[in-house]
């Protein structure tokens, strides 16, 4: 078994990752919450083929370039999406995190409402919303998930 040499060993070394994922439960935190107030509301584009944000200085009146992966497009075929940053209550401890159009949806769904982009109805529906239990990322503050609390 002369095949077995250092260098075997050294490639070993090398391939190992450089860094690991971490599990879930390390960037993102569950909480119990009530919305209390919403502190920014805004809407963008979407890009049809990667769904990142088109920044609006790609913008002509018909035409829109994706920042991210390139693609043109045409503005009226990009879809609209929306996010709220909202303040939230758990117990007595305040703090901010973001909704994106996913989560709003499901704020819908929770109260049994229409879906709508209508700034109005997304600020009424998310004072609204029962308890919730959310999942959100520490670093961004961003929700990935939305049910309704059940005791
Ligand atoms: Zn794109």
């Amino acid at each position: 078994m002369h095949d077995c040499t250092v260098s075997e060993a050294e490639d070993f070394i090398e391939s190992l990752p450089l860094s690991v994922e971490l599990p879930d439960s390390f960037t993102t935190t569950e909480a119990k919450v009530e919305v209390t107030g919403l502190l920014t509301f805004g809407k963008y584009l979407s890009c049809l083929q990667c769904h990142k944000k088109v920044a609006d200085g790609s913008f002509t009146a018909k035409i829109i370039k994706c920042g991210n992966c390139n693609l043109t497009q045409k503005r009226d075929k990009c879809i609209t999406n929306c996010f709220a940053q909202v303040k939230v209550s758990q117990d007595d401890n305040q703090f901010t995190v973001t909704f994106f159009q996913e989560q709003i949806k499901k704020v819908f769904n929770i109260l049994q409402g229409p879906q709508t982009l209508d700034e109005e109805k997304i600020t009424e529906a998310l004072l609204d919303a029962p308890i919730l239990k959310i999942k959100y990322d520490n670093k961004s503050k961003i929700i990935n998930e939305v049910s309704p609390y059940i005791i």
